[in-house]
């Protein structure tokens, strides 16, 4: 049975649609990053499922019960706010209980809950404090501590990292994927910053227009985009894409060219897929500058700018009248004013459909294929 699932939520705001459509399940314990960019519809997903908003049409499921015409108490899932939303007036100690005291829960109860997640949040020694004299991170915890008391069915969260800086925000990940592995529980997390869903998430839902472009795990989601839009949206710098012509040369062989654009990739037989118009996606991980003389797959152009970001460097590159990105270990071999010859391997190479934005699948036995 699915811990949340979702069917066919929609969510309009007068003419504004931005919710279009929704349906998805996670399994139990799952960590769920609702992702997509500003606007695309993730808090307003996350406020429904919490029971702050009601749909204007679908069904949201918890554990396989329809919670859809429930106010959010009844729903027993804990909502953690980007603003923390802590008393300020109240101790650390009576904020995390506060929830059950509402409840009516008795005085020892209460303690024995709170001491035990101040223990796993490591907020023992800060119990007398008040939140204005607790730092960022500290009223992070606070406030996953009073949402945790509870014991919910899943912790329902909407950028809970926002107002960290870097540094806190990624030791922060790291105690929310402990802590979702000893809970147990299942978390549904939005964000709209790539790393926090490729280091925490077990499954990613990427939003667009307040629709799923993607549902999978991290790794299938930055591996095989399944739109150019989500291709373009993970990794930093992201998917470089270039638009281009597909045919096949006498060889049988599929020809991606364009502006500064030479690759041809193996395929054996099949039908003709014809000209098409296409996007070519290479990561800026996997360009490689070549000698000019190369004779494989490449793009070529000038060098920009080189960047040095200690360990590694990102170069840009103009490649015809595209920027492209290429990321490598630091010397990357390029100084700008340079030409460039930037070498890709087949495996490496993305195809999408360049009005719909749809991934091409390019079996070396098929024609181009829309992936369904
Ligand atoms: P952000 O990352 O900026 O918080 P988001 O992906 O969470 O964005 P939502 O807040 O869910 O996006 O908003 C989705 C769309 O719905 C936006 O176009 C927004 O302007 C619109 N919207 C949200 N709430 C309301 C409202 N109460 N009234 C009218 N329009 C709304």
């Amino acid at each position: 049975m699915a811990a949340i699932e979702l069917d066919g939520i929609v969510r309009r705001f007068g003419d504004t649609t931005a919710v279009a459509d929704v349906s998805l399940a996670t399994e139990r314990n799952e960590f769920l990053v609702l992702l997509g960019p500003s606007g695309c519809g993730k808090t307003t997903l996350l406020r429904m499922i919490a029971g702050l908003l009601p749909p204007s049409d679908g069904r949201i499921l918890v554990d396989g019960r329809d919670v859809t015409p429930l106010p959010p108490r009844e729903r027993d899932l804990a909502m953690v706010f980007q603003n923390y939303a802590l008393y300020p007036h109240l101790s650390v100690e009576r904020n995390l209980g506060f929830g059950l005291s509402v409840r009516r829960t008795g005085r020892e109860e209460i303690r024995r809950r709170v001491d035990e997640v101040a223990e796993l949040l490591d907020l023992g020694h800060l119990l007398r404090r008040r939140p204005k004299e607790l730092s960022g991170g500290q009223r992070q915890r606070v406030a996953l501590g009073r949402a945790m008391v509870r014991d919910p069915r899943a912790f329902l969260m909407d950028e809970p990292l926002s107002n960290l800086d870097t540094k806190l925000r990624a030791s922060t990940r790291s105690q929310l994927i402990s802590l979702h592995r000893k809970l147990d529980t299942t978390f549904v997390y939005v964000t709209h910053d790539q790393i926090d869903a490729m280091t925490m998430a077990t499954k990613v839902a990427v939003l667009n227009h307040g629709r799923i472009e993607q549902f999978g795990a991290p790794v299938e989601i930055y591996d095989e985009p399944a739109s150019a839009f989500v291709a373009g949206f993970m990794g930093a710098p992201p998917m470089n894409l270039l638009p281009a012509e597909l045919s096949t040369d006498h060889d049988d062989r599929l020809v991606v060219r364009g502006p500064g654009v030479a690759v041809s990739l193996p395929h054996r037989g099949g039908t003709d897929p014809g000209a098409r118009l296409v996007l070519l996606g290479v990561r800026p991980e996997h360009l490689v500058p070549v000698p000019a003389d190369h004779t494989g797959p490449a793009l070529r152009g000038r060098v920009d700018i080189v960047e040095n970001l200690g360990n590694e460097e990102i170069a840009e590159c103009q490649i015809g009248n595209q920027r492209v990105s290429i990321r490598g270990s630091r010397p990357i071999g390029l100084a700008p004013g340079d030409a460039t010859t930037l070498a890709v391997r087949p495996e490496h190479v993305h195809l999408f459909a360049r009005q719909s934005g749809r991934r091409l699948v390019w079996e070396p036995e098929q024609a181009p294929a829309l992936v369904p």
